[in-house]
């Protein structure tokens, strides 16, 4: 949900289109694992995932305004509830507010003033669409695009839409092969739909997405003010352009290597490549400090845009920044605006029925604009220091497993052992929130306009991401909010990170039941330690750096187990679509972590049982074993439905597998689960060649 590192290294356990989606109109409610949920009128060794999620399924169907449902939804309510209660008593309150209560009061109110907002309507634009009119050549292109980079959100997932950034990213990020150094990087962007494929695919349901897309751009138009035929003609002028973006851009695929991404240029060098576009007076626009190199993770797509901004004629290019203006302002703006915005973000892509309330979508920009304010709040109320010793302690026990693991494999020699194991030494547990709060205060909110106090916090967090450079790296800094139900490995900070919301029920308790915990907060643990170890991670060293620290063979023994993961994931997803494949190359990653953090909590589980003199196989009250009852509490984490239009984007776009997938195919890869159940060879859920890399 926060605006995320500029290149694409991020590791986290959920995709945040799938996160930010989870609400509805129901009264919060925290679900707990229940071992009677398990459908035992069904096999567990032919789908367990079914066997697992089935009944809470059948009792629990999508709400219509929501585009996934799982046993974390209720929690995604209760913390946005808890935010909820922080910014109305801000807002109430009449007199001594602190600054703190001034911002968070006056940005609920302006956010939840829809009659305000409706009677201003698109004049609130009005200079914005001035600004673009008056370009009077094409080096006002550049102008604008700076413009538009430090005032709108480069990424918005909290109203059903992903706001991309107007031609181009661009921001600080530390470097691949000096971690301790921050450098200026710049990205591929500039499309409105989730990626390139959306764009290039000519199957039956791409070009139905493309011609609905190319209705909204029209609609968007028109309601700017634009004559029925100039919408029109210009929403083809946009398809073209980002079209054109498109082609050159690398796929996620390539993405996922950062070899790929480490392409360093000096300003000269930049300029060379792209001599349509004056690089040094966009820097002095946004205010960037002085950097020794620049990161262009992608230079196929700056010399493609640089014969782009030769080739079409300036108006192409107004047409172009209007749209996105106009897009990335959409959720901000009157009622018609939304409502366009939703029927093609949310219902088209994602398949929802009806949009979320206001209430909700106020506090999820908020979350993003003001999140470590409201996160103070949230902490101090969700997430006692008791529960953050318990969950420091699950995180030892985890690492001590992975220990254990690295030195009993057989296919690696002991130097890269010792490398393994100084990585892991080397990994910062960061638990539930950042030591040091950020600091808002030159931050200004005023409850007169929703639309500027979004350009606002968007300007202080480009300064703020800006400012990093040349300076020490604050190690300390999180990319995620307190109330976030997510977590994440940072390969370049070499931390793992665990937001304290998600270290409640579903997924932890401090008095849970010990196979509880382990196997759904334990799994998650797990999986952010194993990104460190996955295909991406294990190409950074302890400090960070992008340095192959594997001897020659151990490497190619690494990829071979690579593959057959790879290969494992890469199946048809008849529940997203005819056609639609899932690309193992792509989802890799995440599936490594999915299998390693699933066998390391189990391994901590049964370290942790033996402390007491206890064993994976003994039976509970409720009839299950330990080891039984840790693998229906992993499944049951996954129980998350989802609406086919979402899961055909989340398959094309994402790197995280299907929940389905995630469940069963770790399970089948692991001897301990058909122990668990008495799976016999041939069932589905035994895998004949399992895979294995942790
Ligand atoms: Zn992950």
């Amino acid at each position: 949900m926060r605006i995320p590192k500029l290149l694409p290294l991020f590791c986290s356990i959920l995709g945040t289109f799938a996160l930010a989606q989870s609400a509805s109109d129901e009264a919060p409610k925290l679900q707990h694992f229940d071992p009677q949920l398990a459908d035992r009128s069904l096999d567990p060794c032919q789908d367990f995932y079914k066997y697992s999620c089935q009944k809470w399924f059948s009792a629990n169907p999508i709400p219509a305004d929501q585009v996934v449902w799982g046993t974390g939804s209720g929690l995604n309510i209760w913390n946005l509830d808890v935010s909820r209660e922080t910014m109305e008593l801000a807002a109430a309150k009449k007199a001594g507010r602190s600054q703190i209560e001034q911002q968070v009061g006056d940005y609920w109110s302006a956010c939840m003033d829809e009659k305000g907002i409706d009677a201003a309507a698109v004049h609130q634009l009005a200079p914005e669409l001035h600004r673009i009119d008056a370009i009077k050549d094409k080096a006002g292109i550049i102008e604008e695009v700076a413009h538009l980079h430090a005032t709108l959100p480069s990424a918005w997932a909290g109203n059903d839409n992903q706001t991309p950034v107007a031609m181009f990213g661009f921001g600080s990020s530390q470097d691949l092969d000096d971690a301790s150094l921050v450098i200026l990087a710049l990205d591929q962007g500039g499309l409105a739909l989730p990626s390139r494929d959306f764009y290039l695919k000519d199957d039956a349901k791409s070009v139905e997405i493309r011609n609905k897309y190319q209705a909204h751009v029209r609609k968007m138009f028109e309601l700017s003010g634009e004559s029925k035929e100039d919408a029109a003609k210009n929403a083809e002028v946009v398809l073209t352009l980002e079209t054109a973006l498109a082609k050159p851009q690398m796929d996620n695929v390539s993405r996922r290597d950062p070899k790929k991404l480490n392409n360093k240029f000096s300003l000269d060098q930049l300029q060379t490549l792209t001599p349509n576009i004056d690089w040094k007076h966009y820097l002095e626009l946004v205010n960037a400090p002085a950097t020794h190199h620049y990161i262009v993770s992608a230079p196929e797509f700056f010399k493609a845009l640089n014969e782009l901004v030769a080739e079409h004629p300036l108006d192409h290019w107004k047409t172009y920044l209007r749209w996105h203006l106009l897009h990335g302002s959409a959720p901000y703006l009157s009622t018609a605006f939304v409502d366009e915005n939703f029927a093609f973000y949310g219902h088209t892509l994602s398949g929802t029925e009806k949009m979320q309330p206001r209430w909700r979508r106020c506090v999820r920009a908020a979350d993003r604009d003001l999140g470590e304010v409201l996160g103070q709040a949230y902490v101090a109320r969700a997430f006692p220091p008791e529960s953050k010793q318990r969950v420091v302690n699950l995180v030892h026990d985890v690492e001590a497993a992975l220990v254990d693991d690295i030195h009993s494999v057989d296919w690696m020699s002991p130097k890269t052992k010792d490398e393994a194991v100084k990585k892991l030494q080397g990994i910062e547990d960061k638990i539930g929130y950042p030591n040091k709060w950020r600091d808002y205060s030159t931050l200004k909110v005023s409850k007169e306009s929703y639309l500027d106090n979004v350009h606002a916090s968007t300007a202080f967090e480009f300064k703020r991401q800006l400012d990093k450079v040349g300076k020490p790296v604050d190690r300390g800094e999180w990319t995620m909010t307190p109330p976030t139900i997510n977590a994440y490995y940072d390969p370049q900070l070499n931390t793992i990170n665990f937001p304290a919301g998600i270290l409640q029920p579903p997924y932890f308790e401090k008095d849970f039941d010990p196979s509880v915990n382990y196997g759904s907060i334990g799994a998650v643990i797990g999986h952010e330690i194993t990104h460190g170890f996955d295909d991406e991670g294990r190409q950074f060293d302890a400090t960070g750096n992008l340095r192959d620290w594997w001897t020659p063979e151990d490497s190619k023994a690494y990829d071979e187990r690579g593959k057959c993961i790879a290969n494992e994931y890469t199946e048809e997803i008849p529940e997203a679509g005819p056609g639609v494949k899932q690309d193992g190359r792509l989802t890799q990653g995440e599936d490594t972590a999915d299998n390693g953090g699933t066998r390391l909590a189990l391994m901590a589980l049964d370290a942790a049982l033996r402390k007491e003199g206890k064993t994976l196989d003994d039976k509970g009250p409720d009839g299950w074993t330990n080891r039984q009852r840790f693998f229906l509490a992993y499944a049951y984490s996954w129980c998350d439905q989802m609406r086919p239009e979402a899961l055909r984007t989340q398959v094309l776009t994402n790197p995280h597998s299907f929940p389905k997938y995630r469940v069963n195919n770790t399970v089948a890869n692991m001897s301990e689960f058909q122990q668990a159940f008495g799976c016999k060879k041939g069932a589905p859920m035994v895998h004949e060649n399992a895979c294995r890399v942790w």
